[in-house]
């Protein structure tokens, strides 16, 4: 899942980036109005973290192109703790949730697992498929009741198949949600990522579609873990 973040404030910037990185996300950063609508509108984040009160554009602004541009992802934005129409002026141009500052960074992490596990229809931080079990919020992954180490990336891919899954996805879309815009992106990666996982995982739950990209079945799934 990729993220971006907009905040002019360095410091709030950084701790809400390295935060999300450590639970797992691939983030850009943007520190005023302009930059962040621009990339807001040209990326495609899986959520955006959007400050309102923000240089060259406010963040009521950004939120308002995105969403006449026809820009769906969630967004959580950031409101001051006394500014009640803020909140109400967020909600209606588009925003998804709210945090006030200022705000415990769990709180933050807690509000965008939730907005990414509706985006893609999910109810709850555990993704089952088969007998894997992916839990977005303590990150860690059992397959067949036992736990298996992953590198950050191949968590990232997982969780990005999970969340998709019984859907084909390309190598172009997990080039896009997995690495942030400064990665040196080289789809070829992208298999040896996933052989790396399928070895780990020790289960053939991804396949692939030939010329489509790849495949996490539900069903199939079932019928193996029985
Ligand atoms: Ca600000």
């Amino acid at each position: 899942m990729r993220l971006l973040v907009i905040e002019d404030d360095k410091d709030l910037n950084r701790q809400l980036v390295s935060a999300l990185e450590q639970a797992g996300y691939a983030v850009d950063r943007a520190f005023d109005g302009e930059e962040g609508c621009f990339l807001g509108d040209t990326e495609p984040y899986d959520a955006v973290v959007l400050d309102i009160g923000l240089p060259k554009k406010d963040g009521i602004t950004v939120l308002e192109e995105w969403r006449r541009n026809g820009r769906i992802m969630p967004v959580l934005i950031l409101t001051a703790r006394d500014r009640w129409s803020d909140k109400v002026q967020g909600f209606d141009a588009g925003a998804d949730d709210y945090v006030a500052k200022p705000f415990h960074m769990e709180e933050v992490l807690a509000r965008l697992r939730a907005l990414l596990r509706r985006a893609t229809g999910h109810a709850t931080n555990e993704l089952t498929c088969g007998s894997v079990r992916l839990d977005t919020k303590s990150g860690r992954v059992v397959v067949g009741g036992a736990p298996v180490k992953l590198t950050s990336h191949e968590y990232r891919l997982l969780a990005y198949l999970m969340h998709h899954m019984g859907r084909v996805v390309s190598r172009g879309e997990l080039v896009e949600h997995l690495y942030d815009q400064d990665f040196d992106r080289d789809s070829n990666t992208i298999e040896v990522f996933v052989g790396r996982l399928r070895k780990k995982l020790g289960v053939d739950v991804i396949q692939t579609v030939r010329g489509l990209g790849y495949l996490l079945d539900p069903a199939a799934g079932e019928a193996e873990a029985r």
